[in-house]
């Protein structure tokens, strides 16, 4: 069985990570989705909001569940028997900072991550840029599926 976390912030999902996830259920038996929760972030939307965003763009998809964890990525892999973590990458910026944790999450736990490339036409989205947008009274309904309400 092969199982995946697919961590991140998810403030808000956007259509970069839809890509990656979608692209990831062939490779997988079943992939979390697993929400980080850092008491030294500021988040826009609140974890109900970002948990409900994400289900109810995969609600059809049974491969796929939401969840949330604190603490560190492979702690919580251990705690519900994941061997893979799921990134995505954009750019060689994304690569440089990946690698490190990437190697050290190996290290630690033998937890494998997994990489995959953003596609062209989504490798520019990032939630801190709809999130800039959404702030200043702008559309961003291109870059995030249509479950995120705008605030
Ligand atoms: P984090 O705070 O952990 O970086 P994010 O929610 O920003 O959380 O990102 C989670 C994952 O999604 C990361 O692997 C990130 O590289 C990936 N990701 C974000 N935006 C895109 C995109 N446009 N295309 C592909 N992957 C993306």
């Amino acid at each position: 069985m092969k199982k995946a976390v697919f961590p991140g912030s998810f403030d808000p999902i956007t259509l970069g990570h839809v890509d990656i996830i979608r692209r990831a259920i062939p490779l997988f038996d079943e992939i979390i989705i697993a929400i980080g929760v850092n008491a030294k972030k500021n988040y826009m939307f609140s974890l109900d909001e970002r948990k409900n965003f994400i289900g109810s763009t995969f609600f059809a998809e049974d491969k796929i569940s939401v969840e949330t964890y604190s603490g560190l990525t492979v702690d919580y892999c251990k705690s519900i028997n994941a061997d893979f973590i799921l990134r995505g990458l954009r750019n060689p910026a994304d690569f440089e900072f990946e690698k490190a944790i990437a190697q050290t999450n190996r290290k630690l736990s033998g937890i494998e991550t997994v990489f995959l490339l953003t596609s062209a036409d989504t490798s520019f989205i990032s939630s801190s840029i709809v999130r800039d947008i959404m702030r200043n009274g702008g559309d961003a309904t291109q870059l995030i599926p249509p479950s995120v309400k705008i605030k």
